[in-house]
């Protein structure tokens, strides 16, 4: 039977605790166990997908077509297993599906509660489809203390009374900040949070203490006295060079050794952590350097473009060079050309990445000219794919008003919505006017590459399957006049509908895909498309 690690935050957000669950995920793997990561989110959206990027980061979609929490992106980039729509609820998911029963009747005149209906609901989540695995991890979204987490909180109380003490096991991360001013570090706010907790009826197993200053013995043994913990389940966590050197810093620290103690579990022999240490020998000892330019509209946030990010370092681990990535807001994207140039001229390779609307589309259609101008590198990823056409339309193809759907009515649609489509359960439709929320081609899907193309090359089979986001795609009908002025749709839907990938056969590395390979990309198996468009920035950052 799986046995659950439930991992709670203290003292304040953004400590990392999507990195340290996936991290712990990556540790119990290494020793030969199967793992799945769970994300609780006690927010009311029923998912983030009608979320800005600014408000909530990425929104990382899975195989099955579910759009969740960024942090599923590290879980997958972690462990190497494929999130699921199973993987991620919300507090507005759980009430929706509590309101539906409602009303259908299905509670049969009972009045309708936080406990236990809520409660019961968030744990049959929890213990969905976990059969076949030996830890399931379950990650609860904020801050202990915050009222929306109580009915999460109060379920997973109940889950160690339904399921046992060696059954499950409570990770508790906190901060100990250090005082600049007294030199010390203080273990206070860690004794609150785990009193709040406590109140709530949960004795943390494992306290994890962020910290920025090595945690001195004594006051590891204070935490455990006062927090009631072992003093060897009292882990300190420093800061990490780079997140992939996190999990070996857990396990050195002690985080499964801790676990499986509490569980009553062997934690003899060692993980196997080669593969995260060539890794870090990777990154730590790069043979050169790239710099990639990202036009984007989200710059501002390093999380809006999680995924997009790590993709590119680990198209550097396969090359060993360090990339350093540029982000240039497209809105500030003057018109004046020579700005343009020399903004993007120092760049060894350039990519616009996915988004949405019409804000700062100028500029990125801008940046394509000039890629496919100048020869530099180019890979444009959905909108960025999309954006290539544009471009490719007007500048060389003659059609001066080619432009997309989304951005306006307009006589030349190069982009267009589409409102039917097919998947492997048959055609699926769309109302032009319908809801935001969940009305976009999601999740995997197949494409037939063309078999002498450039893609075809780079994945090296002319079968694939990638992870789609969008409402909008280039429409097929201007595919002779975009062929016939260079551009190749060297990738399409296995029906011939819908172009999943373009490319440019005159230039050195020029491919737009209408789907999200970031999402794939591990740091120990990088994305093909990755791997070679940094392989083509390091080629000509030997020109430049
Ligand atoms: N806005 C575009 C669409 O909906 C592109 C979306 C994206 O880049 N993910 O088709």
């Amino acid at each position: 039977m799986a046995r659950f690690i439930f991992i709670t935050g203290g003292v304040v957000s953004s400590l990392g605790k999507g990195l340290m669950a996936a991290s712990l995920a990556a540790l119990l793997q290494a020793r030969g166990y199967r793992v799945r990561l769970r994300k609780f989110d006690p927010y009311l959206n029923v998912d983030p997908g009608t979320m800005s990027p600014y408000q909530h980061g990425e929104v990382y979609v899975t195989d099955d077509g579910a759009e969740t929490d960024l942090d599923l992106g590290h879980y997958e980039r972690f462990t190497g297993v494929s999130a699921r729509q199973s993987d991620n609820v919300t507090s507005g998911r759980i009430y929706q599906s509590i309101i539906q029963r409602e009303r259908r009747g299905d509670y049969l005149g009972a009045t309708v509660q936080v406990i236990p209906h809520v409660t019961d609901a968030i744990k049959e989540f929890a213990r969905a489809e976990v059969d076949d695995l030996d830890f399931v991890l379950c990650e609860i979204g904020g801050t202990v203390g915050d009222i929306e987490s109580l009915p999460f909180m109060e379920a997973i109380r109940q889950l160690r009374n339904d399921l046992g003490r060696d059954q499950t096991c409570f990770v508790h991360l906190t901060l100990v900040p250090y005082i600049a001013a007294a030199g010390e570090l203080k273990t206070k706010p860690t004794q609150h949070s785990v009193r709040d907790l406590t109140s709530l009826g949960i004795q943390p197993d494992v306290l994890v203490c962020r910290c920025e200053h090595p945690l001195p013995e004594n006051e590891r043994a204070k935490i455990a006295l006062f927090c009631n913990v072992p003093k060897e389940a009292v882990i300190p966590a420093l800061d990490a060079s780079s997140i992939y050197a996190v999990p070996s810093q857990y396990h050195a620290a002690g985080l499964d050794g801790a676990v499986l103690r509490s569980f009553g579990l062997p934690f003899e022999p060692a993980p196997d952590l080669r593969r995260w240490g060539d890794i870090m020998e990777r990154l730590e000892n790069p043979e050169g350097e790239v710099t990639i330019g990202v036009v984007g509209k989200y710059v501002g946030l390093a999380d809006a473009y999680k995924s997009l990010n790590e993709a590119l370092v680990h198209g550097g681990i396969a090359n060993r060079v360090k990339v350093n990535i540029r982000w240039l807001d497209a809105e500030l994207f003057a018109e004046d050309e020579s700005e343009i140039a020399s903004k993007l001229e120092p760049l060894h390779a350039i990519l616009v990445p996915g988004g949405f609307g019409e804000r700062g589309s100028e500029g990125k259609i801008a940046s394509v000219r000039f890629a496919r101008e100048r020869r530099v590198p180019y890979f444009g990823i959905c909108l960025g794919m999309q954006m290539a056409c544009i471009e490719g339309a007007r500048n060389t193809a003659g059609i001066a008003s080619a432009s997309t759907t989304e951005f306006g009515p307009t006589d030349e649609p190069v982009v267009g919505l589409i409102t039917e489509w097919m998947t492997a359960e048959g055609l699926e439709k769309r109302a032009a006017g319908g809801d935001l929320g969940g009305t976009m081609r999601l999740g995997a899907y197949p494409g037939t590459l063309a078999g002498n193309s450039h893609v075809a090359g780079i994945y090296g089979s002319t079968e694939i399957s990638e992870r789609h986001r969008h409402r909008y795609e280039v429409n097929v009908h201007y595919r002779p006049a975009l062929e016939e002025a260079g551009m190749v749709f060297s990738g399409m839907s296995p029906d011939g509908a819908l172009p999943e990938i373009v490319e440019r056969p005159d230039h050195p590395w020029f491919i737009g895909v209408q789907f999200h390979p970031e999402l794939k990309s591990k740091p120990f198996d990088p994305h093909p498309l990755f791997k070679s468009f940094i392989a083509a920035a390091v080629k000509q950052s030997r020109l430049v």
